[in-house]
């Protein structure tokens, strides 16, 4: 039995069983017209390849072939299944869920204020030295953000409280902006001393105090953290991406989702960063909100 036959006989059986548009499996058109003695239709034609190609080489065979299948109206129309495809993509994960436990004096801190006490007899770095008082961060033990920045500056220093500067008055405008008030979240620094004259931290200096912002995140337990500038996203993440390689993912610390935006201080910089911070920040009360937990 000639090819051509065998492969009209195969498409009345396919057709006989209900088919009506053919999916040629592992077969290319080029392959169905040579079997059936039609590869000479292309040399003539176009050199198209498209979907009439096979069934015009089809119906030459003998074979009845179905109009195209109309388009599937319902399914054209309909907009896609809603997903939380608004959120970004996963990002850095750092740590497991479980506890990190330290060595020593902070491994068995259980509240916010011991730790508060252990920063203000700390002597691990020289900053100390310097500094008029300890800024140990403040706010609600059981708040469920935390709002994670770089070191105190002068304002800080002289009160002894994070972000009460110029930059705080704008973090504080932008909790509101997301429903939140001051004493609803937890504000905190990587550092709990001034550098001297708000110089960059030293990593010596970062190793040495991040155990105390590691502890307190252990025992807030917040269901989301935004790290503000570079410096605090850096550190919490462990890495040394920039800011705008780090914004626009939900990144995880020790479980906790952790989302990046621009330091309430560059944004009086730079105004034209209060979007994509305004972006950010609402992001993160969509995590609160529990759009993905
Ligand atoms: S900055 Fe941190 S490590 Fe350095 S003395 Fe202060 S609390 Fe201790």
């Amino acid at each position: 039995m000639r090819a051509e036959e065998l492969l009209r006989r195969y498409l009345e059986q396919r057709r006989d069983q209900g088919e009506v548009e053919l999916v040629l499996d592992t077969m290319s058109v080029d392959d169905v017209m040579r079997l059936i003695g039609a590869a000479h239709r292309r040399e003539t034609s176009s050199a198209s390849t498209d979907a009439s190609d096979w069934r015009e080489a089809l119906r030459s065979a003998g074979a009845r072939t179905a109009s195209p299948a109309a388009p599937p109206v319902e399914r054209s129309l309909s907009p896609a299944p809603s997903t939380p495809a608004s959120l970004p993509p996963d990002g850095l994960v750092v740590g497991s869920e479980g506890r990190e436990l330290f060595d020593g004096e902070l491994g068995h801190c259980q509240t916010v204020q011991h730790v508060e006490a252990l920063i203000g007899a700390c002597r691990k770095c020289d900053l100390y030295r310097t500094a008029k008082h300890p800024v140990p961060g403040e706010g609600s033990a059981t708040a469920r953000l935390v709002c994670v920045g770089e070191a105190p500056g002068a304002s800080e220093d002289e009160t002894g409280r994070p972000f009460v500067g110029q930059a705080g008055q704008l973090l504080t405008k932008i909790l509101e902006a997301i429903k939140l008030a001051r004493e609803d979240v937890f504000i905190v620094n990587v550092l709990k001393h001034r550098p001297p004259g708000n110089r960059n931290p030293l990593p010596i200096e970062v190793d040495a105090c991040r155990p105390y912002l590691v502890r307190q995140l252990e025992i807030i337990r917040p269901s989301v953290i935004v790290a503000f500038g570079t410096f605090a996203a850096q550190t919490l993440l462990d890495t040394k991406l920039s800011i705008g390689k780090l914004r626009g993912a939900i990144h995880r610390y020790h479980g906790i989702p952790v989302v990046v935006t621009y330091h309430p201080a560059a944004l009086l910089r730079n105004p034209a960063w209060k979007r994509p911070t305004w972006e950010d920040v609402q992001l993160a009360r969509r995590l609160l909100d529990g759009v993905r937990q």
